[in-house]
């Protein structure tokens, strides 16, 4: 499939003249078209919700669009925490699914009304310790361990992975939670990242289903959700087939039917906390060639840099690159499209065969909407972007300023350098 830009040149040069580059932006269209998608493909289950995976994109005003179609927020710290509960998450509107969990960040869950799934069995202790009381509904992390194998060439190994409790440590936990009175109770797993395939989640819900058989029959307790977690995935690469997500929903409603409903457990809601696919492909970095080098490759530099985007250098993760106005012209130049980080995989693309780029041209690089933003850092100086959403009607909005050296120095505020610092900063224009 040819990979389309949301926006065409003009346009963007408008938003570039009020935001300079780099930036993020975000199509509004695009995330309510598949916001609404999803919705329609689990309509047939009663109690459907997707948590948005915060942390694919924390951003308030993007998660206060997906709040308009009865989603809320999956969260793994405090802080997503606290910004789930400033957007009115509160309550069951939040999933807490951390690892590795402070016990204090419990606590701020369980004030806040979350569900909160724990991740290990120790937890429940310490957790106990905590916070002291158990809210009715809770829910488990389950991991079996293993390689989980969706077709011959998409696989993940959920045994290598740090997350979840085993079948054993998952019906043990079951049994305790119970004890101490939760009375509804939810089965979470996340075994396989980015799948670009409509089987993965029907082959996950098929065995959390005969789980939730088993633990209801064993241990007597009310499954109340089975969450599928994140997983899906998005086509980064204009060779692969988009997954479909109306296919996707009817594949779990076949194994729901199949398997719960034989067993009359026809009132387990299906919870879903997509992040990647949720905003993946609705975000792209805008950025432009600034520098251009011939040595023993050819090389251009933008105004972006890794800090910006981490995919490429973390996980040599390929995203596509438009050249804005060149969209029909020949890919006939070899290219390492770089950022100005002094690591040599600050790399946005390598070998990449791209139309002969000229100073001054913006680069579209795509799908930058999950995971792109969010993995920022402020390595060798760098300063985090700006946030744009393009709305529907066309206008844009900035919903997150760039940072500012003021930013970065900010936590020296409490040091005798701090005044120096900030004279210093004055020097710039
Ligand atoms: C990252 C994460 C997600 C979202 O994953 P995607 O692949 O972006 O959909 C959901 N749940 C948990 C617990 C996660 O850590």
């Amino acid at each position: 499939m040819l990979k389309k830009t949301f926006i065409n040149k003009e346009e963007l040069e408008k938003i570039i003249a009020d935001v300079p580059t780099p930036f993020h932006l975000y199509d509004e269209k695009g995330i309510r078209n598949n916001a609404q998608a999803l919705k329609d493909a689990f309509s047939w289950n009663k109690g459907f919700r997707e948590y948005f995976a915060v942390k694919a994109l924390p951003n308030p005003y993007i998660i206060d669009i997906l709040k308009e179609y009865g989603y809320g927020c999956d969260c793994s710290s405090i802080t997503e925490l606290m910004m789930s509960k400033a957007l009115g998450c509160g309550g069951e509107l939040t999933m807490f699914s951390s690892n590795d969990t402070p016990v204090e960040e419990f606590k701020y869950a369980y004030d806040m009304g979350a569900i909160i799934n724990f991740d290990d069995i120790t937890h429940i202790e310490k957790y106990e310790k905590a916070v002291g009381k158990f809210p009715k509904t809770m829910s488990c992390r389950y991991n079996p361990g293993g390689v989980f194998k969706i077709s011959n060439d998409i696989m993940d190994n959920p045994g290598d992975a740090k997350y979840g409790m085993t079948t054993e440590q998952i019906f043990e936990a079951f049994k305790i939670l119970k004890e101490k009175g939760v009375e509804n109770f939810g089965i979470h797993a996340f075994l396989a990242s980015n799948t670009v395939t409509n089987d993965y989640y029907p082959m996950l819900a098929k065995e959390l289903f005969k789980l939730a058989v088993e633990l209801h029959k064993k241990v007597g307790v009310k499954i109340a959700f089975i969450n599928l977690s994140g997983g899906i995935g998005i086509p980064y690469r204009p060779e692969q087939e988009p997954n479909d997500i109306a296919v996707i929903g009817e594949g779990v409603k076949k194994a729901y039917e199949e398997i719960l409903g034989a067993e009359g457990m026809n009132d387990v809601s299906i919870y879903t906390e997509l992040g990647r696919f949720m905003t993946g492909p609705y975000g792209c970095l805008v950025t432009k060639a600034i520098n251009e080098k011939h040595t023993h490759k050819e090389y251009i530099g933008v105004d972006a840099c890794a800090v910006n985007l981490m995919r490429p250098a973390m996980y040599g993760a390929y995203h596509h690159i438009t050249v804005m106005g060149k969209e029909n012209e020949k890919c006939d130049h070899k290219y390492d499209v770089t950022g100005s980080l002094c690591e040599n995989n600050d790399k946005f693309a390598i070998d990449r065969m791209l139309p002969k780029i000229d100073m001054g041209d913006i680069l579209f690089i795509h799908d930058t909407g999950a995971h792109g933003f969010a993995m920022g850092y402020n390595y060798n100086g760098k300063l985090k972007s700006a946030e744009v959403l393009l709305k529907e009607d066309g206008s844009h909005e900035v919903i997150r300023r760039a940072e500012t050296p003021k930013d970065y120095f900010a936590t020296f505020d409490n040091l005798p350098i701090y005044e120096k610092l900030m004279d210093a900063m004055k020097d710039a224009q």
